[in-house]
């Protein structure tokens, strides 16, 4: 069984529509794939309707942005019920901090030069979500910076002209909104925070004892010791075990829905009780 918990779509950051996404992950030979944009599920009815169309199981899924000791964590939700009141006011208050965001950010970067920011990034941005990347796509585009990488570093971090501090909500109340919904809340990709393992640790157990459900242990970018080394913490803090790409569909991206190493903890995955199992 071939499964990915973990993607884009242009609802929040991705490059294709969610029925492309759908499409190219049953061409990919994945049986259950979950979309988890950026603090929207907006994306999940039409990914549903593809999904029914070629037969592939769907997961409800969001990555919700959330505080962690004045660190942005991102939270993956899986099998939500989109249309939970309480998970619903939690994303919209996540929307609506963005277009703030991205209306500070277009200040800062005007600042530095970069001018109607604000109206060139939104050309960028299919759904009206504007993300970090958006920007960065445009700063490309406009040719002030050759790649998404540098972009993030001159640009859009910290004390640069578009950093702009990310005021999400706490980590406890991300998980309630998730659990609240029905879903299982998993800790994304916890190899990309730029944390010593020590503060990793401290976050493991912060979240846990919050209720977090699970952790991505296989993540796209995984190599076979990290891989060991989140698996170890998985069972350290009583965490079942994800497996996502985080595809985002980027031309230079070297993730593959799907194309996934394999996962350790194989008894304790956060789909050992889904229905669908067998
Ligand atoms: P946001 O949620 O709007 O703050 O945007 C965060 C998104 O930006 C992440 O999900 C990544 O897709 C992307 N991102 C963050 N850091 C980098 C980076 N250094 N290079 C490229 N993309 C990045
Ligand atoms: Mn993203
Ligand atoms: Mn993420
Ligand atoms: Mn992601």
């Amino acid at each position: 069984m071939k499964i990915d918990l973990h993607n884009h779509s242009y609802y929040s950051d991705g490059v294709l529509s969610p029925s492309e996404l759908v499409l190219l992950a049953k061409q990919q030979g994945c049986t259950v794939f979950a979309l988890t944009d950026h603090d929207t599920t907006d994306g999940l009815l039409e990914a549903q309707q593809q999904a029914d169309n070629v037969g592939l199981q769907l997961v409800h899924g969001v990555e919700v942005s959330a505080k962690w000791s004045n660190m942005t964590v991102h939270i993956v939700g899986l099998g939500v019920d989109m249309n939970n009141a309480v998970l619903k006011q939690g994303l919209k208050r996540h929307q609506a901090f963005r277009q703030i965001r991205a209306e500070k950010m277009a200040r800062g970067l005007g600042g530095a030069g970069v001018f109607n920011a604000l109206d060139k990034v939104k050309l960028v941005a299919k759904k009206g979500m504007i993300t970090r990347t958006h920007f960065a796509q445009m700063l490309v585009q406009e040719g002030v910076c050759k790649d998404m990488r540098s972009v993030f570093k001159r640009f859009l971090t910290g004390k640069k002209p578009g950093g702009v501090g990310g005021q999400w909500a706490q980590f406890d109340e991300v998980i309630k909104w998730i659990q609240t919904a029905g879903g299982k809340a998993v800790l994304a990709h916890p190899l990309r925070y730029r944390m010593t393992n020590t503060k990793i640790k401290r976050l493991l157990s912060h979240l846990s004892g919050a209720g977090l459900d699970g952790i991505e242990v296989v993540t796209g970018s995984s190599s076979a010791d990290e891989i060991t080394q989140v698996s170890q913490w998985a069972k350290e803090f009583g965490l079942l075990a994800s497996v996502g790409s985080d595809y985002h569909g980027w031309p230079n991206q070297r993730v593959r829905i799907g194309q996934l190493q394999q996962m350790p903890n194989v008894n304790e995955t956060v789909w050992k009780d889904w229905l669908w199992q067998d």
